[in-house]
């Protein structure tokens, strides 16, 4: 047992919103049981649903990581189907979790499998039995689930039906709605209780969960008025209700950088050159001079996403004093600058490069230079533009003397809020 303050919903519907209420609560110790054996192929033949991806990880591990938050976990038991090993093995990669359970032909002979694999436990320990399928599940309705086992052998989470409900192929009125509910995971009993239900259940009597089995043994089931998000996923629009709910737990902020930058032509050069402007070469009858391959415009943009992540500058880098980076593509600066942006977990939103000078004329080659910083950067083309201005004749650029690049790149940084 475990006591502990935590926030408790009795809403329950919308956590964040309804009014809640701080109290002392004693949350039981409990084994979880997570039922991952179905090959739930509806909407993708290649990944059973359990396995899809929401956001930045499975289905099924938002379901166990759900239940490793509560300190009164005494032991998890995932049942998986046989075909899918690998993708489990992938799913809980990092986690430290006991040895998966086989699944059987149909979910209740799954169930009973794991339940089996806990033959060391006494009877009046609490076992919590989920579908995987519900990833949104959160920590406050397992522990109201847990708080009401202090008082019952049986309990499920559960939401009242509020849709009007008809029988498609029934001239008859509505079925009346007065005192539905819709059942949900988890769902907690006594180890003896539902061992027995199990091991008495009717042959040929189709169980959709475990409440079932232990009415018809004569226990009585109580209700836990759960959250709405705690919906099964099932068809393919559920994976996007479910993603957009857990975006809603996403923190995001943005940060800018900019970039500035100048290199002179060589006087010295007579014949026709291409000259590196962005990644792409244009032919000039004067290169640009510099350590490198001297592309004004890819070092801007690097010192602009250097700035948007706090990482310095271009020149702490790549010292121009190292010969290693004597001619080097600039475009090796950039990735690695993009490089840094994935390592802090940011990722690129847009980045506007500015050239300035009076030649080479920039226009023919605006398009190219979009399309190839945008593959440097590994993002949509849409996330780039480039512009070219002159100088009007005054200064070195209008001069005729060099190129001068001014960039700037914004960044959006994620971070996880809440109970998800
Ligand atoms: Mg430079």
């Amino acid at each position: 047992m475990c006591c502990i303050f935590t926030t408790f919903n009795e809403q329950a519907q919308e956590p964040s919103m309804n009014t809640e209420r701080i109290s002392k609560i004693t949350i039981p110790n409990f084994h979880v049981v997570i039922v991952a054996a179905g090959c739930g192929l509806r909407f993708d033949k290649n990944s059973p649903k359990q396995y899809q991806c929401l956001l930045e990880k499975s289905v099924l591990r938002y379901s166990i990581e759900a239940f490793l938050k509560l300190e009164t976990l005494q032991s998890l038991r995932v049942v998986i189907n046989a075909q899918h090993e690998h993708f489990y093995s992938e799913a809980i990669q990092g986690l430290d979790l006991a040895p998966f359970v086989l699944g059987g032909a149909e979910r209740s002979d799954s169930v009973y499998n794991a339940l089996k694999s806990l033959s060391g436990l006494k009877d009046d320990e609490i076992v919590l039995i989920h579908d995987a399928a519900r990833p949104l599940i959160c920590m406050s309705d397992i522990a109201a689930l847990l708080i009401a086992m202090n008082e019952h052998d049986a309990a499920t989470l559960a939401v009242p039906v509020v849709d009007t409900l008809k029988y498609s192929n029934s001239e008859q009125n509505s079925v009346e709605r007065h005192g539905l509910w819709a059942i949900q995971t988890p769902q907690a009993f006594r180890y003896g209780v539902i061992k027995k239900a199990h091991e008495q259940a009717k042959t040929g009597k189709c169980y959709t969960d475990d409440t079932g089995l232990v009415v018809d043994c004569g226990v009585p089931v109580h209700f836990v008025k759960g959250s709405k998000r705690n919906f099964k996923i099932t068809e393919k629009e559920d994976m996007a209700f479910a993603e957009n709910i857990l975006s809603a737990n996403l923190l995001t902020e943005h940060r800018t950088g900019t970039g500035y930058d100048v290199h002179r032509f060589d006087d010295s050069s007579r014949d026709v050159h291409t000259l590196k402007l962005c990644g792409v070469g244009i032919p000039h009858f004067k290169n640009l001079k510099g350590h490198s391959d001297a592309d004004v415009g890819l070092h801007a943009l690097t010192d602009a996403l250097l700035g948007a992540i706090g990482e310095g500058d271009i020149g702490l880098l790549f010292p121009p004093s190292d010969p290693a980076f004597k001619d080097m593509d600039s475009a090796v600066f950039l990735q690695k600058a993009r490089d840094l942006v994935l390592v802090k977990g940011a990722k690129i939103v847009n980045v506007d490069v500015t050239l300035i000078c009076e030649v080479p004329k920039i226009g023919p080659y605006r398009q190219s230079i979009v399309k190839r910083v945008a593959e440097i950067l590994d993002i949509t083309p849409d996330r780039v533009n480039v512009k070219a201005t002159t100088t009007e004749g005054l200064g070195f650029t209008g001069r005729e003397e060099g190129v001068a690049a001014q960039a700037i790149a914004t960044v959006c940084f994620s971070t996880k809020s809440g109970d998800v």
